[in-house]
């Protein structure tokens, strides 16, 4: 997720690092730099104008006499700016007064509405909330049996016409799933609309009808973030078109250059709500404008991290669990354990990348693969409650014996149990560390 332009800043920061004083070349020179990692990651022209003018202006002002180092002062304001462009404050939902409160999807074709509304529905019914999603796409073919499977997967009900009835009438759809969800008491409603691939006039006309039709309390733009400067002119054609009340970027676990995607809140003045990682329903998130800063500035996102973790794990038991680590304690048990809640919250790849620096080790990242996650459960699992204790008594022929009983190697089983130890070793040093 915008890796390259987190990796451009972080090393143009990083320059920084160790200089008493800055001067205004320096400034400049940093500035200069700056610009060229936004513009190449695609960032619109005018933002990025704006966006030097001020960093520039901040760094050689005032500021730069107090009393953090002047490298730290940059990173900092160029921090501060990141999170204005990115709209500054998170943007909750706008939840109506007297329910159901109606959520309207636009967007271009293959922007990700669908697979959207199915893990905003997901994500509603996580917050307590009863929604149900209504297919008013009726232009692509199978859009509605796309979207019934989303629902059946986000455990969501779908009001979508009947078969068989020729094309039938979106507008018409999404009046009737509204008074649907009204009678059958959910609480919100989530109309997906019909994108085309390019922006088109009577795509827009229809857009603007369902809005009229179901006065909704938010309309999201679902923007891909991959098609670079196209996310502006598309954007503001939708601000102008239909009008929008926030932004949802999608497809940010590509390595997009995705910078236009930034550009959006600034261009048209709405703010980001969610982010989409991914292809699978869980592959999604609030947009938070200081935490998506940060994990840009490559220093990573650790209260996204904090946040999942704490859904994700039993707090007793992770607490005893990095007790155990800092003592280097730590049984296979545990590690199992840990493990499974930690696959919980996602891809480990991704969770992985939300750690500060983890842009420098995109390489190592790649090469971790869910399999081989599946194998290491795989061996544990096959050992008795007693080597899971005390790894140290697992001799030669147990590992055979847990080999064959969990199907790998004998090398496998030798490879988990020596990194197991080391692993062990490090949690202790870094927890000596980090003062835990
Ligand atoms: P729609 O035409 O706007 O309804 O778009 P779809 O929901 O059908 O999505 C188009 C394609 O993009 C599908 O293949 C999705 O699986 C994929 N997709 C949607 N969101 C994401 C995402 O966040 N990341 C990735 N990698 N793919 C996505």
């Amino acid at each position: 997720m915008f890796n390259t332009l987190s990796d451009r800043l972080t090393s143009v920061l990083q320059n920084l690092r160790g200089k008493g004083r800055l001067t205004e070349a320096d400034i400049d020179a940093t500035a200069r730099e700056i610009r060229v990692a936004l513009l190449e990651a695609d960032v619109a022209l005018p933002v990025v104008r704006t966006f030097i003018a001020k960093v520039k202006e901040r760094a050689k002002g005032a500021e730069v006499s107090q009393a953090l180092n002047p490298a730290q002062q940059v990173v900092k304001i160029v921090n501060e700016e990141l999170v204005g462009i990115l709209g500054g404050e998170t943007r909750r939902l706008n939840l109506a007064k007297t329910p159901p409160t109606v959520i309207m999807l636009a967007g271009l074709q293959g922007a990700g509405k669908t697979t959207l509304a199915g893990k905003l529905a997901k994500w509603l019914k996580g917050q307590g909330h009863t929604p149900m999603l209504v297919a008013c796409d009726l232009q692509r073919p199978n859009a509605v049996t796309q979207l019934q499977v989303v629902g059946q997967r986000a455990g969501v009900p779908v009001f979508a016409p009947e078969p068989g009835n020729g094309v039938g009438d979106p507008v018409d759809v999404a009046r009737k799933g509204i008074e649907e969800a009204k009678r059958a008491q959910h609480d919100v409603v989530l109309v997906d609309t019909a994108g085309r691939l390019g922006v088109d006039e009577e795509m827009m006309r229809q857009a603007v009808d369902i809005r009229a039709a179901v006065q909704p309390d938010e309309v999201l733009f679902v923007v891909d973030a991959m098609i670079g400067q196209d996310a502006v002119n598309t954007a503001t054609a939708f601000a102008d078109g239909v009008g929008f009340t926030g932004v949802v970027l999608t497809k940010l676990d590509g390595d997009a250059r995705g910078g236009a995607a930034l550009s959006v809140r600034e261009v048209t003045g709405q703010p980001i709500l969610f982010a989409s990682n991914g292809e699978k329903l869980e592959d999604f998130d609030v947009f938070h404008p200081d935490r998506m800063a940060s994990r840009i500035l490559g220093m990573g996102d650790m209260l996204t991290l904090i946040e999942q973790a704490e859904q994700a794990f039993d707090a007793d038991q992770a607490e005893a669990a990095a007790v155990k680590m800092g003592s280097g304690q730590l049984t296979l048990e545990d590690f199992l354990e840990q493990m499974l809640a930690l696959r919980k919250m996602g891809p480990i790849a991704n969770l992985l990348g939300m750690l500060p620096g983890a842009g420098q080790m995109k390489d190592q990242l790649a090469g971790l693969d869910e399999k081989h996650l599946d194998r290491v459960q795989a061996i544990i699992r096959g050992m008795t409650p007693a080597e899971r204790d005390d790894p140290k008594m697992i001799n030669a022929s147990r590992r055979l014996r847990i080999a064959n009983g969990s199907g790998v190697r004998v090398s496998d089983v030798n490879d988990l149990v020596n990194r197991f130890f080391e692993a062990r070793k490090m949690m202790s040093q870094m927890a000596g560390r980090f003062g835990l």
